[in-house]
């Protein structure tokens, strides 16, 4: 019996998660809990029933409306809508992104999708929070053209205060999968004052300069969408409100990786 998994979207004609046009299929569930979460309906596993509040303009008062998260979907399903545009992987070089949440969190599901993929010779991505068990990599290795890695913060205790685990597994395996001659893209998501800072953005550099194998960057510009999600799903904001990287900003940013030789991409 192949098995199913579960989602909370899929994106079409996406061109920020990988190369060429693609089709994002987005997992539920996540180990990690980032305070800047941009995505907090994928951080459960399951299919969530939430209560959405909002006020109804120029009255004093609150609707609240039930809203179901995720959906089970079969193999079948997903590659339905995956087949619906090869026209355009094809002629734009795209593929299938599978992201998150952490898509290896449901790695039977994640390998299967994978699979089907190559069987019908279609590019994919994995946009990963590195946070899996080596094993699980292992397993999909050879399925996967191009991870999307994050790295967010390099200071241990910062990173265990700040999304809720150590980032000794996740440097782990960005280790063992440089030493296989992945292709890997390293993305870094940019928050203001937490991962933008000298400090970490050097860190970073520094980490990638020993491992020699990762060439590419991409910098995730802030996106103050998630703070309007967690208000939405009525969850905590544990961060002050934050403003997006200016453009000056995000050209400093990049510029510390150019000068030492990375290729950088801004904004995926
Ligand atoms: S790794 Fe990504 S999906 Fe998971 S909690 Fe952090 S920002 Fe959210």
């Amino acid at each position: 019996m192949p098995p199913t998994g579960t989602i909370f979207d899929i994106k079409k004609y996406a061109i920020h998660d990988g190369p060429g046009i693609r089709t994002t299929v987005f997992f539920k569930g996540c180990p990690l809990d980032c305070w800047w979460c941009h995505n907090p309906e994928s951080r459960h596993t399951g299919v969530e029933r939430i209560e959405v509040r909002s006020r109804i303009h120029g009255a004093d008062r609150e609707i609240v409306k039930e809203e179901i998260i995720g959906r089970e979907v079969t193999i079948k399903e997903v590659m339905t809508e995956v087949l619906k545009d090869v026209i355009f992987y094809d002629q734009s070089g795209g593929g299938v992104t599978f992201s998150g949440g952490e898509p290896l969190h449901q790695i039977d599901f994640l390998t299967a999708l994978l699979q089907a993929c190559k069987d019908h010779h279609i590019h994919t991505a994995v946009d990963t929070s590195g946070c899996a068990p080596p094993e699980d990599f292992a397993r999909i290795n050879g399925l996967v053209d191009l991870y999307l890695y994050d790295l967010k913060l390099m200071d241990e205790q910062i990173h265990v205060k700040l999304t809720g685990a150590s980032n000794q597994l996740i440097l782990e395996n960005l280790s063992i999968l440089a030493q296989h001659d992945l292709d890997i893209q390293v993305r870094v998501p940019l928050i203001p004052g937490i991962t933008d800072t000298e400090e970490n953005l050097d860190a970073i550099l520094a980490y990638l300069d020993r491992l020699n194998k990762v060439n590419e960057v991409c910098l995730l510009p802030y996106n103050v969408l998630g703070e309007n999600k967690r208000r939405k799903f009525n969850l905590p904001q544990r961060l002050e409100p934050r403003q997006t990287q200016s453009k000056d900003m995000l050209e400093v940013c990049a510029g510390r990786f150019r000068a030492r030789g990375y290729l950088v991409h801004v904004g995926g």
